[in-house]
């Protein structure tokens, strides 16, 4: 089977290293054996916080890298329906809730409680105020245009997927998921109308990516992706997760580190193959045909 992997920014910012490092990972991954694919995907749900100038952005910094991708890029502001679709399908099946809860009022409740559970990426595990609600009060709160999130019952959820479940991490095995760990957690957002988790998992599926690559960092959430796509019956890739490029002081790249942008990068005349080094990737991958390298490169030795 070819491979299929995608790179998927948040364009909230310039590509950095770290994000280079991300894109020759899964690059590398496709290129890997002929027939492969390598994907681009935009994961620009948030409006706040993402700008079409840095998909721009992303779209030159990938080519100048020699980082070209397969087919046409998917922009996720471009499928808001395919998540509402999702989303009404779990709504039918009792699986997901409206949540009225601001932020402030959920910490306030969790104060109150000794133990104050966190999901694993961070956010406060969710005591579950609204799951009670009556149906009549629901809609009520929502006719009147109460702002509301969207919840996944993590009991129902678990009911409705009786079997064990797991995925393949290269280099690992089999891991069994845990996405209890998360609770009731939002796959719809009140400013954004669909969540990371639900986005990603759908367009993994849609889009056949068969080999999930990306950081470390977002290796717990693969237990959530998990339940989705066994409550969508969804099929189920492989994953690698890589370790996360930090800095001389160990300190993770972010955004910030203006330094580190390949915008920088290149403004400053490094050229592609000493960013592609800098990001770990000294030798170009292996497998690379002539055609897909910048002018005037080689690829790296044959395998
Ligand atoms: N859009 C996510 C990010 O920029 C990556 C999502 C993923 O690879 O699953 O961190």
């Amino acid at each position: 089977m070819s491979i299929v992997t995608r790179f998927a920014p948040s364009p909230t910012g310039y590509l950095h290293l770290g994000h280079a490092h991300a894109a020759l990972f899964a690059w590398t991954r496709a290129r890997s054996a002929p027939g492969g694919r390598f994907l681009l995907r935009i994961e620009d749900i948030d409006p706040g916080r993402c700008l079409p100038e840095f998909t721009d952005a992303i779209l030159e910094d990938l080519a100048w890298l020699g980082l070209h991708w397969d087919g046409t890029v998917r922009v996720q502001s471009a499928h808001l329906p395919d998540y509402r679709a999702t989303l009404d399908v779990l709504a039918r099946r009792g699986l997901v809730y409206p949540c009225f809860c601001t932020r402030t009022a959920i910490l306030r409740e969790m104060a109150q409680s000794a133990a104050a559970p966190h999901a694993p990426d961070g956010s406060p595990l969710y005591p579950g105020t609204c799951r009670a609600l009556a149906s009549s009060e629901r809609a009520r709160r929502i006719a009147a245009g109460e702002p509301h999130a969207l919840r996944l019952d993590m009991a129902a959820a678990l009911a409705a997927v009786p079997e064990e479940l797991a995925f393949e991490e290269a280099g690992e095995g089999r891991i069994v998921c845990h996405p209890q760990a998360f609770g009731d957690v939002v796959l719809a957002r009140k400013d954004a109308p669909a969540s990371y988790h639900l986005c990603v998992t759908h367009d993994d599926a849609a889009q056949g990516v068969n080999l999930v690559t990306r950081g470390v960092d977002l290796k717990p959430a693969t237990h959530l992706h998990r339940l989705l796509q066994a409550l969508m019956g969804w099929p189920v890739p492989a994953y690698a997760h890589h370790a996360l490029l930090t800095d001389a002081a160990g300190r993770r790249l972010a955004k910030r580190d203006r330094a580190a942008t390949i915008r920088e990068m290149r403004a400053a005349g490094r050229s592609p193959a000493e960013v592609r080094a800098l990001a770990g990737f000294p030798a170009f991958p292996i497998g690379a045909s002539p055609a897909t390298l910048p002018a005037g490169e080689t690829g790296g030795p044959p395998p």
